[in-house]
């Protein structure tokens, strides 16, 4: 079957560039053997409203227009409190996150040499090495110290690649921050530039409504529940060749890929081009992160503090305990029955073998942090979620893996990268891509 363009996955990434299709009447299909919205998962439980996937959503402004094109503004709910408080672990107990200038020069996070240093090193020109790809560590090292990057940066890293500091690259993590300082910027002019930032927000219905309303504006049956086994490119004709489990083969000269890691490398493996094959051997061996996603209910409230988001851990517990949100602490449209909703996450880089322990063991485990920690005795655990490949690793040299991918962009027209092994691991990440795909981002 000869088509416009071909969309391998359906996860945000997929269904934003088939939406984008469908706008400029292209004619086109979604390939998708599993779920369609991949990681967007919204479970209803006992009561509960779960997000088994991402749970806040950042709005930038690209996210902004696109809500409102899905008519989806009616369905926002913003925390509860604008200026919620984020803690972590620290010294056996939750420690905030210093937010405003009194908090941090009050704070045990950071030592007073730090805090003199990072005084001093704001206005800086030549604070930041960026000749080298450094790891997020080195590269922020001078201007922050050990005890800020261990006691605040690791836990939050860990929180949102479940990676680790000394291993991610500054460059691939933060790319903003690492262009700007390489044109012997200080950090306090980029901290200046830098617009309003961001508010995070989640749907009301679930944050699976977005799936639902992309999919409600695509065509009929354009979604094919079959895996793509491979992708070729037929020189002479100049289009790409996409060969299903089925056996059938479809053609089009746009091909977008969803996918990601070893998915994307499997479909490049076996292919009569050698470019493919190099690359497909490269993404082969991108890491990620496993995580698992526990929700629990509980009698217990404010936790740690009234405004409370939630608490990071340093991925030192022997349990592979992450982190806990209070997710209807900060959306209360998350309650039941006057009982808190949390969300409990295990694992990272730092307990790769997070997946195989039991759902019982699990269990177990979550609700004995929860006692530790917070002293939580009434909790009961309503749902548990694997990811085995949860979190790519922008590892140190991943701009390398990013380089190939856009020339191999440029030496086949047509074929767009917009799974997350490229542009960064949020949702809004994700969309951004597919916008700069379409070449609609100003
Ligand atoms: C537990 C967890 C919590 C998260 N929390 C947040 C958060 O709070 N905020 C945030 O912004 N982000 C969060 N993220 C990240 C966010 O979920 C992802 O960035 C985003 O969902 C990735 O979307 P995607 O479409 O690129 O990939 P996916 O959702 O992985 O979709 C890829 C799709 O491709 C399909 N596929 C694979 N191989 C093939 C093949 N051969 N043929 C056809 N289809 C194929 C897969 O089945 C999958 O559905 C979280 C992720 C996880 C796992």
């Amino acid at each position: 079957m000869r088509l416009d363009a071909i969309v391998i996955g359906a996860g945000i990434s997929g269904l934003s560039a088939a939406y984008f299709l469908q706008k400029q009447n292209q004619n086109f299909l979604i390939f998708e053997p599993n779920k369609i919205g991949g990681f967007i998962q919204t479970e209803h439980r006992e009561g509960f409203q779960l997000e088994l996937g991402p749970n806040v959503l950042v709005k930038k402004s690209f996210f902004e227009k696109f809500i409102k094109e899905l008519q989806l503004e009616s369905s926002i709910v913003y925390p509860e409190f604008s200026d919620y408080e984020q803690f972590v672990w620290y010294d056996n107990q939750p420690t905030k996150v210093p937010k405003k200038i009194l908090e941090f020069i009050k704070t045990d996070l950071v030592s007073v040499n730090e805090k003199i240093n990072l005084l001093f090193k704001l206005f800086s020109k030549k604070v930041f090495k960026t000749q080298i790809d450094l790891s997020v560590f080195d590269f922020f090292k001078p201007l922050l110290g050990p005890n800020f990057l261990m006691n605040i940066f690791n836990p939050v890293m860990q929180g949102i690649y479940g990676g680790d500091i000394k291993n991610l690259s500054a460059r691939s993590v933060f790319p903003d921050i690492w262009n700007f300082v390489a044109k012997k910027q200080s950090i306090f002019s980029y901290i200046k530039q830098k617009k309003d930032k961001p508010k995070i927000f989640m749907l009301k219905n679930g944050n699976d409504f977005l799936v639902k309303k992309i999919t409600e504006s695509l065509p009929d049956d354009c979604i094919r529940n079959i895996t793509v086994e491979n992708v070729s490119f037929n020189q002479e004709k100049r289009e790409f060749e996409v060969l299903t489990s089925t056996g059938e083969k479809f053609f089009a000269k746009k091909v977008f890929i969803g996918t990601s890691g070893k998915s994307t490398a499997k479909l490049f493996s076996e292919t009569s081009n050698e470019k493919f094959i190099q690359f497909s051997k490269k993404i082969e061996g991108l890491k990620f992160a496993p995580l698992v996603v526990v929700h629990a209910k509980t009698k217990t409230k404010k936790l740690v503090s009234e405004k409370a988001f939630g608490v990071l851990f340093p991925p030192v517990r022997e349990s592979g305990f992450l982190g806990v949100m209070f997710n209807s602490q900060i959306f209360p449209h998350l309650k039941s029955n006057n009982d808190e909703l949390l969300t409990i996450c295990f694992g990272g880089v730092a307990n790769p073998d997070i997946c195989s322990v039991s759902e019982e063991e699990i269990k177990k485990r979550a609700i004995s942090e929860l006692d530790k920690c917070f002293g939580v005795k009434s909790a009961h655990v309503i749902s548990v979620k694997y990811w085995k490949n949860a979190i790519p690793q922008y590892n140190q040299g991943h701009h390398k893996l990013n380089s190939e991918m856009a020339n191999l962009e440029n030496a086949f027209p047509g074929l767009h990268f917009i799974g997350s092994d490229i542009g960064g691991v949020g949702v809004a990440n994700r969309l951004e891509r597919v916008y700069k795909a379409f070449n609609l981002l100003s």
